[in-house]
């Protein structure tokens, strides 16, 4: 069913374990990573980015649909939302959350900014996360992997200004491909951990080793990003399989299988496997309504 990523991460961060956040750009991908969710029955958050798909909205209304059926608790974001106008898309698109990333701007900017998604997103019943320190580019790791890594006492005065409900945090991680091997800062991340209020959110989890992600997990990040070896799964669904001739017709359950079987390592490095047992299922979908159920007044 569909949740707020405030329900899923509330009981993770309570429990000590990670959501898999999986990157997602079609239905195939959205109901890949759903069947892996429920086989692991695990709660899954579905990351969407603006230009993952053509037409955002129709994007967004299939995912939360497919989420409304699922077995497990499924919540929906809007992955680094680069402008407040692309948050009042994701509104749009009946997402359950969102992140506006202002990451790369100063610290005043990225907080208006932050405060203005909140404003939208909480009179609405929705959560956003945010961006503090910078989480780069994997290809560029010897520099930022080092550089802009988010300061403890700087986080704490963020979320407190902002309001918002979830931090992603620059501890080592890196976006896409790594060159050069990742440097996870677990004692930085302790310190986050007691003293920022809300869920931390790891991005760049593709490549990071899952030593790295399984304790950075249980030292109290609540939610990991990844694409780059779902897609990577995706590929050698094919590359490692027949297509000749008429196998050919098996060409998206290929995908779909890569796919899964890199999702279903995932749920297991982060803790979430079995997990979805700990959350109410017996409540009305969030489709459409605030955290508590009913229908929200404009
Ligand atoms: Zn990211």
């Amino acid at each position: 069913m569909l949740v707020s990523m405030k329900t899923i991460c509330a009981v993770a961060r309570e429990n000590h374990f990670g959501v898999p956040a999986l990157g997602v750009n079609n239905e195939h991908s959205i109901r890949a990573a759903v069947e892996a969710a429920e086989e692991k029955n695990s709660p899954l958050i579905l990351l969407i980015t603006y230009g993952a798909h053509p037409d955002f909205v129709y994007f967004g209304k299939t995912a939360a649909e497919i989420g409304e059926k699922a077995k497990v608790p499924v919540a929906t974001i809007l992955d680094h939302g680069p402008s407040y106008e692309t948050c009042v898309w994701a509104v749009r698109a009946g997402l359950t959350d969102m992140m506006i990333d202002k990451s790369s701007t100063p610290y005043e900017v990225n907080a208006h900014e932050v405060k203005r998604a909140v404003e939208l997103a909480h009179a609405i019943g929705m959560g956003v996360e945010a961006e503090l320190g910078h989480v780069g580019s994997g290809e560029n790791y010897a520099v930022d992997g080092y550089s802009n890594l988010t300061d403890p006492e700087e986080a704490v005065r963020f979320v407190k200004e902002t309001n918002c409900d979830f931090l992603a945090v620059a501890v080592g991680t890196a976006h896409g491909v790594y060159k050069g091997t990742p440097e996870i800062r677990f004692e930085r991340l302790k310190e986050l951990r007691d003293k920022v209020p809300v869920p931390l959110v790891l991005h760049g989890g593709s490549g990071s080793g899952d030593e790295n992600i399984s304790k950075a997990c249980e030292i109290g990040i609540t939610k990991v990003n990844l694409a780059n070896d779902l897609y990577r799964g995706m590929a050698e669904g094919l590359i490692n399989n027949d297509i000749s001739g008429n196998k050919v017709y098996g060409v998206y359950g290929l995908l779909t299988e890569g796919y899964k079987q890199v999702a279903r390592h995932y749920f297991d490095v982060c803790g979430s496997t079995g997990k979805a047992s700990l959350y109410d299922l017996s409540r009305p979908g969030l489709n459409g309504r605030s955290e508590d159920g009913s229908v929200k007044e404009a």
